[in-house]
């Protein structure tokens, strides 16, 4: 990577209220997603002259437990703004936001967040945390800058947002991977919110490096794109600067098929939005009855999950935070631990061979087919003696695509474990047969006898216990050793 001038990241990030029924300013129903476009719709949330809105006080609820969440502090007072632009995404021609300028205030100001960098904790500071209504999904037939129309579905105006934005202390791409986890980790906790449905999370990224102005990349659809996208813009602005040539301030557009940046507009200037109070709707006081309910109703947080993992199962701190750094993870730990009393192996199969094979196919842990269960079920066929480990790693990549017994598998493909001492004996003499340059190297070099029950292993597909193979292999070559010493004396 060509990080070599400083680079200062800041993130606006708008997350979808998900678990909410309705939209934010009407009653039409939340869940639009795989719906025939245009049929969520009524005149409040298509902006039709007339429609009132009315706020869902459900949201504000959400909102305040999101704002506790992330440390922030709490608005008493929190006026609605109207945030005037034209486009087609907002059929009213503004959005009904909050807005720290213009009369209005977000719910939550000043928190952070702390995430973990390579067993360092860092704090990333939030400047404000507001709520606001999504505009329509603007479909284009192929890339943006190339689409000869683009189409509008408003069955996504109108639902709950929550915009977060962090100060601009993320210094990598990376770094801002770890935040968004973290936020979505969090909010998901507080089930309001779930990460894995399409388009729930979107990002703008404010990124600049030493000697650059500041460009924003706008929609960023995942936090999977969010580290992709930083990394083409560091490595665009990073050429242009060391051609003596400036970064100009802009906004521009990730496209995730070609994976590159592409001028949008140059930016537009707050005062462009011209905000004023929303006169429609009532300023929203929280009580202190509000808020002492809200926070009786919080449910445990990662961080306290994590401190829990340790204490609890007696987990490492990384573990724990890695564990806890995604619900899905954590809620599959435990459902494991439950039946299977090894946390620490339960977590060593989860954050190396699992979440290795999700990343392979990459898959989240929600889209696959695992279960607890059966993964429960393979770590008691190794320990039995029925499968050796080698054959579990084997099994896993099959359990998360196609949800299948692990005993299933093992019965249909005869994978069951290789410990009947005079086969593998056996295997180990014609082994030794037909690798006579192998054992000679083994006879001098211990370190060489990998090569031979890699063999025996290759010979068997994993399925020979390792123990007993390297038994075998090692009384083997003492035997040779002897007669060897014996000759040559
Ligand atoms: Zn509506
Ligand atoms: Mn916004």
């Amino acid at each position: 990577m060509s990080a070599s001038y400083p680079v200062t990241i800041g993130l606006e990030v708008h997350c979808q209220l998900t678990s909410l029924k309705t939209k934010l300013f009407c009653s039409c129903p939340a869940d639009y997603r795989g719906k025939p476009p245009n049929t969520h719709v009524c005149p409040v949330c298509l902006g039709l002259p007339g429609s009132l809105p009315v706020l869902n006080r459900k949201a504000v609820e959400y909102a305040v437990m999101a704002a506790l969440a992330l440390n922030c502090k709490l608005n008493r007072r929190c006026i609605l703004v109207r945030k005037n632009y034209f486009y087609v995404d907002m059929a009213k021609n503004f959005q009904i936001s909050m807005y720290e300028k213009a009369g209005g205030s977000p719910i939550g100001v000043d928190g952070y967040i702390t995430i973990n960098v390579d067993g360092q904790k860092k704090r990333i500071g939030i400047y404000r945390i507001q709520l606001e209504e999504d505009p329509a999904r603007l479909v284009h037939m192929g890339p943006i800058d190339l689409s000869p129309y683009t189409l509008v579905d408003y069955n996504r105006s109108g639902i709950a947002l929550l915009e977060i934005v962090t100060k601009p202390e993320l210094h990598s791409p990376r770094e801002a991977r770890l935040f968004l986890q973290k936020l979505r980790s969090i909010l998901e906790h507080l089930g309001i919110f779930d990460g894995s449905l399409e388009g729930s999370m979107r990002c703008d990224a404010n990124i600049s490096i030493q000697g650059g102005g500041r460009v924003e990349i706008k929609n960023i659809s995942s936090f999977k794109e969010v580290e992709r996208a930083l990394n083409f813009e560091i490595s665009r602005q990073t050429e242009l600067v060391k051609k003596g040539l400036s970064v100009e301030r802009e906004t521009r557009h990730w496209d995730e098929a070609r994976r590159i940046t592409i001028t949008l507009r140059a930016k537009e200037e707050e005062y462009d939005y011209r905000y004023f109070p929303e006169p429609d709707l009532l300023p929203v006081d929280l009580t202190d009855e509000f808020i002492e309910s809200v926070k009786a109703k919080m449910p445990e947080l990662p961080d306290a999950r994590a401190e829990r993992f340790i204490k609890q199962y007696g987990l490492p701190e990384y573990d724990a935070a890695v564990l806890t750094g995604d619900k899905a993870l954590a809620d599959f730990f435990e459902a494991c631990v439950k039946n299977y009393p090894d946390a620490k192996k339960v977590s060593n199969w989860i954050m190396g061979d699992l979440l290795g094979v999700l990343h392979e196919l990459d898959m989240d842990l929600n889209e696959s087919k695992i279960t607890p269960d059966l993964l429960v079920e393979m770590l008691k066929l190794i320990d039995q003696g029925v499968i050796s480990g080698k054959i579990g790693k084997y099994l896993l990549p099959r359990m998360v695509k196609e949800g299948k017994r692990p005993s299933e598998i093992v019965a249909e493909s005869g994978l069951t474990r290789l410990a009947d001492r005079a086969s593998l004996e056996e295997l180990v003499e014609k082994v030794f047969r037909e690798n006579p340059k192998a054992v000679k190297d083994a006879l001098m070099d211990e370190k060489a006898i990998h090569f031979l029950i890699g063999q025996v292993m290759k010979a068997t597909r994993g399925r020979a216990d390792p123990q007993i193979t390297n038994e075998l292999v090692r009384s083997k070559l003492a035997e040779l050793k002897s007669k060897q010493i014996h000759v040559e004396v």
